[in-house]
């Protein structure tokens, strides 16, 4: 579990933009762009925590992540993008 900003600021900054979790998301195919898939999400969730004000957009593409952790298994930095989802879930909710 995710307990700080900093911790989660810190999980983000480990994202190289390689891709190689896209394929294996389950939403992204299903979303109007890359915010519905685990790099464009950390991308929304690094701005979340800067204290910007999420827009339905990006509730919307927080909200629809399953938490499979498929990505997990792809990325070369072993980012746990569920775990931050959650996290970030916890911002909009009001709770971090
Ligand atoms: S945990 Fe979320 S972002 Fe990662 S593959 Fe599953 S649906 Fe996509
Ligand atoms: S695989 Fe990992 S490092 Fe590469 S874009 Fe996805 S989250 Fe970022």
């Amino acid at each position: 579990m995710i307990s700080s900003a900093e911790e989660a600021l810190l999980e983000t900054e480990k994202c190289m933009y390689c891709g190689f979790c896209e394929p294996v998301c389950p939403t992204l195919p299903y979303g109007p762009h890359r915010g519905y898939g685990p790099r464009g999400r950390i991308q929304l969730i690094k701005i979340l925590i800067t204290g910007q004000e999420p827009s339905p957009e990006t509730i919307s593409s927080l909200y629809t992540c399953t938490l499979c952790a498929a990505c997990i298994e792809k990325c070369p930095a072993k980012i746990n993008i569920p775990r931050l989802v959650v996290y970030a879930r916890s911002i909009i909710a009001g709770q971090n």
